[in-house]
């Protein structure tokens, strides 16, 4: 949009009086940020309501992204880079006495997700706006967010995010699109005249989901496509004999919480509760608004509407809307059963098998009996049409009931045209070996689709030295189209190039410290290696890997007082999930490990171990573009793809990497000699789980460095750890190092030798950062979201000649 900074003066000043009844000089800064956030809406609303209107007129194919998750993070700057207003607003401000960032630090992260699942469906979000494709997000409007993280004493506190405490200024209440979800009570068929069976209920227990829209606004272009986030309220009319406060509590339960725990299976009736809420509220919109704007018949639905199950956490889509199609709209079994698949498609996120959902078949019948027929159905059709044609063992293994539980990956595989895995090798996974089964029996339905980033947040707004110095070199194209990065390359051996690039990774560093000097009181040099590993903590992911090698380079210097290294400044940031035990230990253990290592005078500034609490989107976006050197470093098979990899690469970071998720795609990009892979690959972890032949105990016995370092959590060096230390000592020992830790540690100590020695030619180091960057276009998610349009969902992108 076009916006003077004389305007922008009048409307800000203007908004602070009428709103906030104060001025520039007296306003705090909430207000300042509560006033500057209205205006910024006021000024997307136009161009929202413009565009909802050319949806609706033009009738063409529209996405909905159903996720139980999104990770926004702040949407200030975010909102006026794509309205191509930030600098003006920056200025203006400026002009004002007021530092844009100072008002933008008081917005609240959105953290309504856990992980690298909630930042992907945020990344497409913006996406999706950005190129102008018709995507629009629904989920829950979670009352209190992913708890905030305290270390208290080492260990991780978990508080409660209570972000809506003072208001969202983005989102909009729609009370009079709220609809009704319900639950529960008994459910029968009863013939009709016409001998059509419908179902009939009876004590349902009713929940009112009421939607809040978030604009989601394209990067320098007319789409601004929708987030819808649903909140549960009490029905206006409900019957006397149901308003208690137990009712209440309940009704308000199912958007109070996020589910903290971004992998691990839990029984709780309310998570599957919160499942069906959003799944219902949402297609049920979705209908209403199809039938209202009378687009077509019900019947033509799926030309006009794809719907993405994001995980399985919504996989409950698929016998909702057959639900919907059959009961509500009469339409026969076979007519729906087709639509459906049409409209559906599915990504799978994770092989591990505690993250496989699946619920008790008592539980689903009790809470949606309704909807317990239909997947019953829909089993038993699948198995009689399969039954000439396959063996039964086959169509066994792939059933959705059985053995007394709902399969949800299989209903979603089953009920969608589509399944996805989110890298390379994860996809190849996922038709080789853990779906393998669905793959013999759907091959066409299986396709990859590599995860991306939003690089207007991950570059443009978290990295202003670096992109200012991208567009002074190679000019402004990539800003549009991040494959122009490619332009970069030119400037391999430019020396002064190589020396700006360096500089600006310097300048961020010293932020970076000032920041961790801040928070963390320990003082860091900016001429170190910054190596960060920040992500969620978890077994498979191995930071412990990570710390065993501190350990020893700690151990070195110990040995070796005068010891000559590159000095490192090792950060940590990461979440455990608040009843994953094991991963609370290992937070524990990295805070007593830094105390150690910080306060050993001998070590001086050669080592430095700094864990950053409250790892979230705002935290990443301070942290990765200060990076050398991103720790990528999961057994190989386990991390579906990672995102954090690609923001890395983007921002010049080089990957210490195994050949895992999207890293092997990343090393394929920038070359090998850009890159440090050490490590099994995934057919070496899978023959050992073959062959059963892994004994961590024997490296244990024999390597006298990891024999050593082990010791030191069962024998005082590292103090203050007398219970968690056993705890991870028999973890690598004792129950034989689930995850290859000290199978891949001597190779893991060789790259980062490698790495080491690579730094220290200040010029080949800069070369390889380069490359990085030059090589990181194909990671965005303008790219991933393109390919979902085009591939599965059959979209189109919204046309800017009008
Ligand atoms: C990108 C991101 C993730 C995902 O990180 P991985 O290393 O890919 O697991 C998780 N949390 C936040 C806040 C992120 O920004």
């Amino acid at each position: 949009m076009k916006l003077s900074k004389t305007q922008f003066r009048k409307d800000f000043e203007q908004s602070l009086t009428s709103e906030f009844a104060t001025d520039v000089a007296k306003a705090g800064i909430t207000e300042t940020f509560a006033a500057l956030s209205s205006v910024v809406k006021q000024y997307y609303t136009q161009i929202w309501q413009g565009d909802n209107q050319y949806k609706d007129r033009s009738q063409k194919k529209q996405t909905y992204y159903f996720s139980i998750e999104f990770l926004p993070g702040k949407m200030l700057k975010s909102n006026l880079l794509n309205l191509g207003i930030l600098s003006t607003v920056r200025e203006g401000l400026q002009e004002l006495g007021i530092d844009l960032e100072k008002v933008a630090q008081v917005e609240p992260d959105m953290a309504i997700g856990n992980g690298g699942l909630g930042r992907l469906a945020s990344c497409f979000m913006d996406s999706a706006a950005s190129t102008g494709l018709p995507v629009n997000g629904n989920g829950i409007r979670y009352r209190y967010g992913l708890f905030k993280q305290k270390i208290i004493d080492g260990y991780q506190v978990e508080l409660p995010d209570s972000w809506l405490n003072n208001v969202n200024p983005w989102e909009v209440r729609r009370a009079d699109k709220a609809i009704e979800v319900t639950f529960g009570g008994e459910t029968w068929l009863e013939e009709t005249e016409d001998g059509r069976l419908i179902p009939r209920y009876r004590n349902q227990e009713r929940v009112l989901a009421v939607p809040y829209d978030t604009a989601m606004v394209g990067f320098e272009n007319t789409r601004v496509n929708n987030m819808c986030l649903w909140r549960s309220e009490v029905p206006q009319d409900l019957d006397v004999k149901f308003q208690n406060m137990e009712y209440m509590r309940q009704t308000s339960m199912l958007s109070a919480e996020l589910y903290p725990d971004d992998s691990n299976y839990d029984g709780r009736l309310l998570r599957l509760k919160q499942e069906y809420f959003f799944v219902s509220a949402g297609l049920q919109r979705i209908i209403r608004h199809y039938k209202s704007n009378k687009i077509a018949p019900i019947a033509q639905i799926a030309d006009y509407i794809a719907v993405h199950i994001n995980d399985t956490h919504p996989a409950l889509c698929v016998p909702e809307f057959m639900r919907l199609l059959l009961d509500e709209n009469g339409l026969s079994w076979e007519q729906a059963w087709d639509i459906t698949v049409k409209v559906m498609s599915y990504t799978n996120h994770t092989i591990l098998s505690e993250a496989l959902e699946k619920w008790p078949e008592e539980m689903v019948h009790t809470l949606l009996p309704r909807i317990y027929q239909i997947i019953n159905e829909i089993d038993k059709r699948r198995t009689d049409e399969l039954l000439p044609h396959v063996g039964a063992e086959l169509i066994h293994k792939t059933r959705i009931v059985k053995d007394g539980q709902i399969h949800m990956a299989n209903l979603a595989i089953i009920g969608s045209h589509s399944t996805n895995g989110v890298a390379k090798l994860h996809s190849d996974i996922l038709k080789d070996v853990e779906l393998h089964d669905f793959y013999q029996l759907y091959p066409e339905r299986f396709n990859n689709k590599t995860n991306g980033i939003a690089d207007r947040r991950w570059l443009q707004i978290s990295n202003a030295r670096l992109s200012k110095l991208l567009d002074e070199k190679i000019g402004k194209s990539w800003r549009h189209d991040l494959v122009k990065l490619e332009a970069l390359k030119d400037f391999r051996e430019d020396t002064e190039t190589l020396k700006q690039l360096a500089a600006v990774k310097l300048e961020n560093k010293k932020d970076l410290a000032a920041l961790i000097k801040e928070k963390n009181g320990i003082e860091v040099n900016p001429e170190a290696i910054f190596d960060v590993q920040i992500k969620r903590l978890h077994a498979y992911k191995r930071q412990l890997l990570n710390v065993l090698h501190i350990l020893k380079l700690y151990f070195d210097i110990k040995d070796q007082p005068d010891l000559e290294m590159v000095p490192r400044v090792f950060i940590f940031g990461a979440k455990a999930a608040p009843g994953y035990h094991y991963a609370k230990a290992i937070i524990k253990v990295i805070n007593e490990i830094a105390v150690m290592i910080n306060e050993d005078a001998v070590v001086k500034d050669r080592l430095k171990l700094v864990f950053m609490e409250n790892y979230n989107v705002s935290l990443a976006e301070a942290i990765i573009p200060a990076a050398d050197v991103g720790e990528q470093i999961s057994l190989a098979s386990k991390e579906a793809s990672g995102t954090s990899n690609m923001k890395f690469m983007l921002n010049g970071a080089l990957t210490m990497a195994t050949l895992d998720g999207a890293n092997i795609e990343i090393k394929e990009a920038c070359g090998d000699e850009n890159i440090f892979i050490f490590g099994l690959t995934k057919d070496e972890v899978y023959e050992y789980y073959k062959n059963g032949n892994y004994n961590a105990r024997d490296i244990y016995e024999q390597n006298p460095v990891v024999h050593r370092i082990l010791n030191a959590f069962i024998d005082g060096t590292i103090p203050n750890i007398t219970n968690e230390g056993p705890e991870i000592f028999e973890s690598l020992t004792a129950f034989n190092d689930e995850y290859f830790l000290l199978r891949d540690f001597n190779d893991y100590v060789r790259a980062q030798k490698d790495l080491e020695n690579l730094y220290r030619d200040q010029r080949a180091w800069a070369q390889a950062s380069l490359m990085n960057i030059a090589t990181s276009g194909i990671f965005s998610s303008d790219r991933t979201i393109r390919q979902y349009a085009k591939d599965i969902w059959f979209i189109e992108e919204k046309s800017e000649e009008v």
